[in-house]
């Protein structure tokens, strides 16, 4: 393994194709696993690119399958590659790559959704928030189902400042549905704004780089794919907790084409929604009759801010969720997003 700051001339040796490696092992997607293939590796190369200079990096690869993003990222002369997949099919390939590129790809057959990441670094590279980013890197092209519930508990990370964030402002390059990849990086008053665009955006400095069309994927996925890099930022927009924040959010989202204290005044019971929605808004000066898309990330700011204060004078107010309410009312089971949060600041 190179250390930081030698020359790291490495280059792959020529290897079967990604297309060979598929028929080699036998490699068919599974379509329930929403599993598509990039074989083109100058597409690959070009979403390594994007994660910036490599050269003697750490790179984390979530999600390799038969190794396209993984060869270009072995040959973007990083220090050291370790890969975490789900599926074992694919662990004889990336072993074959392995041996290609002595000491350095780590293979790891596990679940990028419970793998800890902060652990298997060299404590060395880790550096203080305020500092530029450290060497450490993630890159993936993951199923669209993973991509996104692993986005939140990153954001969630980048809030805390742990897991893959315990080294510091780590830097994310990932694909997303092309949706999805738009509504990360929507600014105020367009379409595509919404609770994903304020959470990424309020943490991280967030960069749609670039479209791979559906048909470059085997097999062909029904939608186009965006490739996105986040950045942590240094000052959080919002100093808040991320619970609290995603709460705030969440709920001024919940009616998208109405005024904006519609779905604010889903954070109050009943009894009290009309004085508390109208304090809220008044202390936050944020306009009622916004829509939730025209609103700002420093106007969410100003939200969270008041919501706090709010919550700390009425120490069961956090607690409340208005579909608990509803649900009591309806007599009917709680549903995925019924969970009474339960948060102590
Ligand atoms: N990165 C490869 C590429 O671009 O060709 C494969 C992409 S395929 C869309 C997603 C890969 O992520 C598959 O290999 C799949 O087995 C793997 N995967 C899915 N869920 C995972 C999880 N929770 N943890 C680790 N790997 C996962």
């Amino acid at each position: 393994m190179a250390s930081p700051g030698t020359l790291n001339a490495f280059r792959l040796p020529p290897l079967p194709t990604i297309r060979e490696i598929i028929k080699l092992f036998k490699l068919q997607a599974v379509k329930q696993l929403s599993q598509n293939f990039l074989l083109d590796l100058r597409l690959t190369d070009k979403i390594v690119r994007k994660a910036g200079n490599l050269t003697n990096a750490y790179v984390y690869e979530v999600g390799p399958g038969p190794g396209g993003i993984t060869r270009s990222i072995l040959n973007a002369r990083v220090a050291e590659l370790l890969v975490v997949e789900k599926d074992t099919r694919f662990i004889p390939g990336l072993q074959m790559l392995s041996e290609a590129a002595p000491g350095k790809l780590r293979i790891v057959h596990g679940d990028v959704l419970t793998y800890k990441i902060e652990k298997a670094f060299p404590e060395s590279l880790k550096r203080q928030w305020e500092d530029d980013p450290p060497d450490v890197h993630i890159i993936g092209n993951l199923p669209f189902s993973v991509s996104t519930p692993l986005i939140f508990k990153w954001l969630e990370n980048v809030s805390c400042r742990n897991g893959p964030f315990a080294y510091g402002r780590t830097q994310m390059t990932l694909t997303f549905q092309k949706e999805v990849a738009e509504r990360l990086t929507a600014s105020k008053g367009s379409k595509q704004r919404s609770r994903l665009s304020i959470m990424a955006q309020y943490l991280c400095h967030v960069r749609n780089s670039f479209t791979i069309p559906g048909r470059a994927f085997v097999p062909k996925p029904k939608v186009d794919v965006g490739v996105v890099h986040f950045t942590p930022l240094v000052q959080p927009k919002i100093e808040q907790p991320f619970k609290l924040v995603e709460k705030v959010v969440q709920n001024a989202f919940q009616f998208r084409r109405k005024y904006c204290h519609r779905g604010l005044g889903m954070l109050f019971p009943e009894a009290q929604r009309l004085e508390n929605t109208g304090k809220l808004l008044k202390l936050a000066d944020v306009d009622p009759t916004l829509r939730p898309y025209q609103l700002s990330v420093s106007h969410f700011k100003s939200l969270c801010d008041v919501y706090r204060k709010m919550c700390e004078e009425d120490p069961l107010l956090f607690a409340y969720n208005f579909r608990e309410e509803l649900r009591h009312s309806k007599g009917t089971k709680p549903g995925k997003e019924d969970k009474t949060e339960n948060y102590r600041f």
